[in-house]
């Protein structure tokens, strides 16, 4: 996952967001059947897990953490509700999808 985290940081659009180092970031994988993937930030940093329950493919691990990588990057751009998948955030997520070709409805 960290590799994938990797790969993603150097592609715009999140190239541009800065986001931290993979080594930074904690990775976490679930066996959760309720989501996909998910983030949250503690007092250690940002935390990105994905369900292998629900990603059952490359492409699905990938997108969901691209998805999440959104999330980061709204939360050190200071945007407040982005965990509700506010208007800010579907606007950097339409231009990831954009970007790298994911399908937004999926995303
Ligand atoms: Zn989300």
């Amino acid at each position: 996952m960290a590799s994938i985290y990797t790969m993603l940081r150097g592609l715009f659009p999140f190239v541009k967001y800065k986001l931290p180092l993979a080594k930074d970031v904690e990775f976490e994988v679930s066996r959760t059947k309720h989501m996909m993937a998910y983030w949250n930030i503690d007092c250690n940093g940002h935390v990105i897990g994905v369900s292998t329950a629900k990603c059952k493919t490359l492409t699905s691990v990938v997108e969901s953490v691209a998805h999440e990588m959104v999330h980061v990057a709204a939360e050190r751009m200071g945007f407040e509700d982005h965990a509700d998948h506010d208007a800010q955030f579907l606007r950097m997520a339409a231009d990831v999808c954009n970007s790298l070709g994911f399908d937004f409805k999926e995303f």
